[in-house]
């Protein structure tokens, strides 16, 4: 069994208790224990503090963009173990390895490539500058500088590496050193990640720590300078939000909590049109992707009443298709959840939704795991639900089931559809499906103030549209309301969370000085 240990203060540490147990969700194998007990988390901080800030911040953007690209470089000559250990750890077909570890190497090398065109410069300048006096010879300019603190990192379970690199590009590209804390169940593949990273002397001292274990008094040690970055359940959130040390410093602080995403099928992408099987294609394969275990994931169903019973016969006969089991099994589409608890979360959510919709495909009857014992796996088998009333129901549009689980939802008219997509009080992202412009236009104008993402496709996106799950850097990730109101990604607006913006009033050649030795912040 390995024990996975911290890296703080610069030097690997284990914790002094055995700490928690990380099981394999298909075998149900221990593979790996993590404790943080007598990791001195106070003194780690500082020492990114004092060690980690001059050293990063001694560097230019176009130097840490480079270490990024190094960054990148590493992992991906280690991606076949990565495989195996999310294979392992979080019961991880290859599909859904590849959209954690390539999806952070894709995203190190994005931000790689922004960073260099920052080129030799500390700070940033935004916009252009503006008189304050009438003869023009005193000025204002806006500009950024990264904080001289620590980018503290808390991540779920459900990506253990994109999750960490996502935002640690980001920070360490601004400047900040990052100090992670991935979900204990998963934390092996982060674990390993940092291993080699740490192994290839690739950022000075400081500049990247780990916690392995739990976390609870990590918030009490934040600072004015600190940002943190959260990501997971709501209850966790708040915790975090309303830590005295958080409220008393003002720290900084992104959250993206759950969300009930939802996809709309248009009144008129009818069956047999290219929108119609695009739709039921995106739904089945959200459903399934990692499990359902994605934040982005299509929780709601919203479509056309006039076309409910095709949709529904549509998905279903997709979802009968997929094969759910080992993911050792090369035919397996869809593994277990990542442990017993997340399993246990799923069905009582199932059971909450079924107060008020019917199952139309899976609950687990008669459901058995290929290659896999069911007694001892993490498996919930793809389900399908139907909301005869969903402008009355509540639960649907608030129950969010963190696994392979959709609800159908019927609308009679556009406004009803928008509506609908609304109850979810403010989502990740919508998605839109329809060939009429007219529609989609309307759509997009109603949802987008409750949710930080809308895709629209349609037959001429059909093969290029990058999916309504799929964070892409260039995109904005957060939501509004109970996604958190986080902002993350989003090519360069990532990197305003980590500097500080201040006006300068100077004259007008000191200003031009001052902004010529500073990169355009321009998004
Ligand atoms: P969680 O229980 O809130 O845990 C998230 C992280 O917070 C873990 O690293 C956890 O550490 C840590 N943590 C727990 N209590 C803490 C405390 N008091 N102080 C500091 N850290 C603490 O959530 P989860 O079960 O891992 O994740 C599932 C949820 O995350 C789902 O509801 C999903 O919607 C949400 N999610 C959102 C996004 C998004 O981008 N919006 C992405 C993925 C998941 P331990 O593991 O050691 O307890």
């Amino acid at each position: 069994m390995i024990e996975l240990k911290s890296f703080v203060n610069s030097v690997w540490t284990a914790g002094r208790t055995a700490g928690e147990l990380l099981i394999d969700p298909t075998l149900g194998h221990t593979l790996a224990s993590a404790s943080s007990d007598g990791v001195d988390i106070g003194s780690g901080l500082q020492h990114s503090r004092l060690i980690g800030v001059p050293a990063l911040q001694a560097l230019t953007y176009a130097d840490r963009a480079d270490k990024l690209s190094t960054i990148a470089a590493v992992l991906t000559a280690n991606r076949e173990d990565y495989l195996r250990i999310s294979l392992e750890n979080s019961g991880a077909t290859a599909a859904d390895a590849s959209i954690d570890i390539d999806g952070s190497i894709f995203t190190l090398k994005y931000y790689a490539r922004l960073g260099a065109k920052l080129g030799a410069h500390r700070y940033l300048h935004e916009g252009i500058a503006e008189s304050l006096s009438k003869d023009g010879s005193f000025q204002t300019q806006h500009f950024m500088r990264p904080l001289k603190g620590v980018a503290v990192l808390i991540n779920a379970f459900n990506f253990p590496a994109w999750g960490l690199w996502e935002k640690a590009a980001a920070a360490l590209l601004s400047g900040m050193p990052v100090f992670a804390k991935p979900a204990t169940a998963t934390a092996w593949l982060t674990y390993r990640m940092v291993q080699d990273v740490v192994a290839a002397n690739i950022l000075p001292p400081g500049a990247l720590s780990l916690l392995c274990g739990s976390a609870r008094e990590l918030p009490d040690h934040a600072t004015s300078s600190d940002i943190i970055s959260f990501t997971g359940s709501t209850e966790t959130a708040l915790h975090i939000r309303g830590n005295t040390s958080v409220l008393r410093h003002a720290t900084r602080v992104n959250i993206e909590a759950d969300s009930l995403n939802c996809t709309l099928l248009g009144p008129d992408a009818h069956p047999g049109t290219n929108e119609f099987e695009l739709f039921v294609r995106e739904v089945v394969r959200e459903m399934t992707i990692k499990a359902g275990q994605k934040c982005t994931a299509i929780r709601r169903v919203i479509v056309p009443a006039a076309f409910l019973k095709d949709v529904a016969d549509a998905i279903c006969e997709k979802l009968d298709k997929v094969m759910v089991g080992d993911p050792r099994h090369a035919e397996v589409r869809m593994g277990p959840l990542v442990n017993r608890s997340q399993q246990r979360q799923a069905l009582h959510g199932i059971a909450a939704l079924k107060t008020e919709a019917r199952v139309l495909f899976g609950d687990g009857t008669h459901f058995i795991p290929r290659d896999a014992d069911p007694v001892v796996g993490a498996f919930v088998q793809p389900t399908l639900l139907v909301c005869d009333d969903a402008a009355t129901a509540r639960r649907v549009h608030e129950v969010e089931v963190f696994g392979p689980v959709a609800t159908l939802l019927a609308y009679s008219d556009e406004q009803q559809a928008f509506d609908l997509a609304r109850r979810g009080g403010g989502s990740l992202v919508a998605s839109v499906f329809s060939a009429n412009p007219d529609f989609s236009g309307r759509a997009t104008l109603d949802l987008s103030d409750s949710n930080g993402r809308v895709l629209c496709v349609s037959e001429a996106v059909g093969q290029t549209q990058t999916g309504h799950g799929n964070v892409m850097p260039m995109c904005l990730h957060g939501g509004p309301g109970r996604a958190g109101g986080g902002q993350e990604l989003g090519g360069l607006r990532a990197l305003a969370f980590y500097h500080h913006r201040f006006a300068l009033q100077s004259s007008s050649k000191g200003l031009e000085e001052f902004a010529v030795q500073s990169a355009n912040y321009a998004i």
